[in-house]
This record gives C-alpha cells, structure tokens and sequence, in this order.
C-alpha cells in the first residue's frame, strides 16, 4: 500500500513538473515493489519477525516473514522437510525454487522490509527434530526449524514471533507472542491434559506459571517452589526480561529417561524427568537472559549461552538458600574424568555442526559455571553481576561472541588474572588442577 502511494507520488510529481524532472525521479523508475525477481541464494538477509499459523490436525501451515530491505533481492530458507504449496507477497506469488532442503525466493529489491507468506504442509518426526505427534510437542533446536517452517536456523539471526495454533487434541500451551528477538528454534508448542498453577507476579509485573500434566503436580510445585524469587532475582540482576509477561515451566513428555529442559521462552520446557529439580526450572528461567536474549553468534560460542545459565541458576537459587555448588561440583569431576571432556570455547564461528561436534557435551556447561565461579572470586560476585548486566543491556536482542564477554570481565579489573582463568577454563581441554579437589 505504501508502495502504491510513493508510485502516485512519483506519477504527481512528473506530471506537475514534467518538463524538468528530477534526477531522483528519472530514478525512481517502475514500482518495485511488483517486481518479480528471479529467486536467488541469500542467507544474510536479515528476517525481522515471522508469523506462524499451523494446524496440528492437517499438519498444514503459514507463514508470514517479514524481511528486511536488501540490495540484494534473494531470500533463502530453511524447509526442512516440509512441502512448500505457495510463496507470495501482496502483489502476487514470487519467483521461488524448493532445493529439496531449502528455498531460493526472489523479493523485490527496496530500502522497505517486505512480507514474504509461504503457505506449506509439514510431517510428524521422531527424533527430537520438530513438530513430534507421538509427544506432542515441539522440538527444533539447535537447527530443525525448517521442520516446522521456512526460517533461517542460524542462531545469529534474531526475530520477532507470532503463533496461532489449531487442530490440537488437547490443550496447547504456546506464546501468542514472543516480542523480542530471539532465535529460530525458540518458538515451541506442547499439547497434553495441563494444569496451570499461577506461582506469583515479579515487582517487574512478569506472571510466572507451570503447566503440569496429570500425576506431576508434587514435581511441579517442588520444582518450581523459588522459581517467582529466581526470576526476580534475574530481573532486578541481570536487566529487563524481553520475552513477554507471563513466562513459565511447562511439562514435556519427552519419553522414558527423559531429563534435563529446552529454552523455549518465555514458556519453556522441562522434561518430565527434571519437573521436580530447581536447577533445571532456574536454568531454563536464565536462558532468557543468556543463549535467547542475548543469542550466540554461532555454535562454537555455545558457553556464552550454556556457561553463563549454568553459573546464573546457582547464582539465583542461592538467594533462596538453595547451593547447586556441590551437584555441579560433581558433575564438572565426572566430565572431566570422561571422553566428554572438551574444550569449552572454539576460536571458529559457524564452522561447527553442534550435535555432531565434541563441543556438544556438558564441559561448556560445567566448566562454564566453575569458570564464573571464580571470576566471581576474583572480581566479587556483584561486580560479575553488574559486568554481566552491562552485557545483557548492550547485547539483548542481538549475537554476541563469549570474548566480548571475556574483554568486559578484563576491563573489570584484574585482566591478566581473567585471562589466565578464560585460558585454564575455557581454551585447555584438560580440566584445571583444582577440579580434581572438588566432589571429595
Ligand atoms: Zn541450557
């Protein structure tokens, strides 16, 4: 529509004035929003929110992206698996080819963001690796988006989202909205027989839930027995949350043995296995802050997310009376007596395929947290606070690299003493001597 209006303008002003155009008008040339360009490869383009509506039933959804103005007019997304029925914009379908595993389109070129509606059908899966009917539930990261919808899985690209859900055969717990940017395996559907029970509102206004499936609710209240005073203590800490107001735990079925949680803010998941553990509810809470509010630039920088939450859920819980000190204690000596002991920070970005890399392991995690714990010792716990609230402020809604954090600890103060903890922590695969002095 606006397009149409500069049109006329252009019309009006030529008409006015048509024995001296402007050189801005000669320019101006046909409307080019009604191009129809050819499709192209291009996964730069920055995508700026999507808008998803999918119906469980018929396994068929839309999506709406909203991209931003490029020189170039390529577009490229992620389709996984799904069939692509359609690809248009307000003018009409768009030059498109499916790749099989991705999508070339051609967007008209422009300085104005653009909304691309890609209408597609889409299968069940089995693997953690996208919609699941067996579980119902969802699972896209660290990079199945495509399985689910047209996207860019690259953690570095941040977006908006939108969601309407259909077809569920029972209740689905999903964000209408998530207003931040956050990345593409963020957004995430659970359907079961839930429960909610409304554990309180921060000083913030922030509403925190957890959503419990029959037989779950002793798991769920232990579980989630600080989470209102964690996510204040995260909130007054660390800044902002930018995911919405009204966040919280829901349980997923993930299958027999199932442990651990999934960042999926601002309702995230916890396996049915973790429901009752106040470490992994805290863990989740804190990725809204660390690894989704602040995103990593890619997978090598997977301490920046994990590391950071690991040391952030037992910062927050010990403001209950709660110390993870010992558990983690424990399960930093079993990584480092194990074959899953790696280097913890990669000096590459976006050459890694996480999952099937050794750096997909609980060493980020585990010697993430220690490392924290004793640049805390160093700096003091609140000047690591403060230093990793300055971070968030400068960096939610974006990518970061772990060394942008790693350069503000040394500007705190002792630098060279920072350095040699990042070097022993973070950049040596053998763990530090003094690991071996922990969980006696
Ligand atoms: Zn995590």
């Amino acid at each position: 529509m606006r397009t149409y209006l500069y049109f006329s303008t252009v019309l009006a002003t030529l008409a006015c004035d048509s024995a001296t155009p402007s050189q801005a008008d000669v320019d101006a040339g046909p409307d080019p929003a009604s191009e129809r360009p050819a499709s192209s490869e291009n996964w730069k383009r920055d995508i700026l929110s999507y808008d998803l509506t999918l119906d469980l039933a018929a396994k068929t959804g839309t999506v709406v992206a909203e991209v931003a103005g490029d020189e170039s007019t390529g577009l490229s997304l992620d389709v996984g698996n799904l069939v692509v029925e359609s690809v248009t914009d307000a003018y009409g379908n768009l030059e498109h080819i499916d790749l099989g595993s991705y999508l070339n389109i051609g967007v008209p070129r422009g300085g104005e963001s653009r909304s691309v509606t890609i209408t597609y059908a889409f299968t069940s899966h089995d693997n953690f690796n996208g919609w699941m009917d067996e579980q119902e539930l969802s699972f896209l990261w660290p990079a199945f988006c495509g399985n689910l919808y047209p996207c860019n899985p690259d953690p570095a690209d941040g977006a908006t989202f939108t969601m309407s859900v259909t077809g569920a055969s029972g209740t689905a717990v999903y964000p209408e909205s998530i207003p931040g940017d956050a990345p593409s395996y963020m957004p995430a559907i659970a359907v079961g027989d839930f429960t909610e029970i409304q554990l309180g509102t921060t000083p913030a206004g922030t509403e925190v839930s957890v959503w419990y499936e029959p037989g779950q609710e002793a798991d769920a209240t232990a579980g989630t027995a600080n989470l209102v005073d964690v996510f204040e203590f995260l909130e007054t800490t660390y800044g902002p949350y930018s995911f919405g107001s009204k966040v919280g735990t829901v349980s997923a079925d993930w299958g027999g043995g199932d442990f651990g949680g999934m960042e999926h803010h601002p309702l995230w998941h916890v396996a049915r296995g973790s429901l009752s553990s106040e470490e992994t509810n805290a863990h989740e809470a804190a990725h809204g802050w660390y690894g989704n509010g602040v995103r990593v630039a890619c997978w090598e920088d997977f301490v920046l997310s994990e590391g950071v939450v690991t040391y952030m859920a037992a910062r927050a819980l010990e403001e209950s009376g709660v110390d993870l000190w010992p558990q983690y204690d424990c399960e930093l000596k079993a990584v480092c007596n194990s074959a899953e002991n790696t280097t913890a920070l990669l000096d590459t970005c976006g050459e890694i395929d996480l999952i099937n890399h050794d750096l997909w392991s609980s060493s980020p995690y585990q010697k993430g947290a220690q490392y924290f714990r004793e640049v805390a010792g160093v700096l003091g716990a609140d000047v690591l606070d403060e230093a990793l609230a300055e971070f968030y402020a400068a960096n939610v809604g974006k990518a970061a690299r772990m060394r942008s954090l790693v350069e503000l600890l040394k500007n705190k103060g002792s630098s060279s003493e920072i350095e040699a903890l990042t070097v022993a922590w973070l950049e040596t695969e053998a763990c530090p001597a003094s690991a071996t002095l922990l969980c006696p």
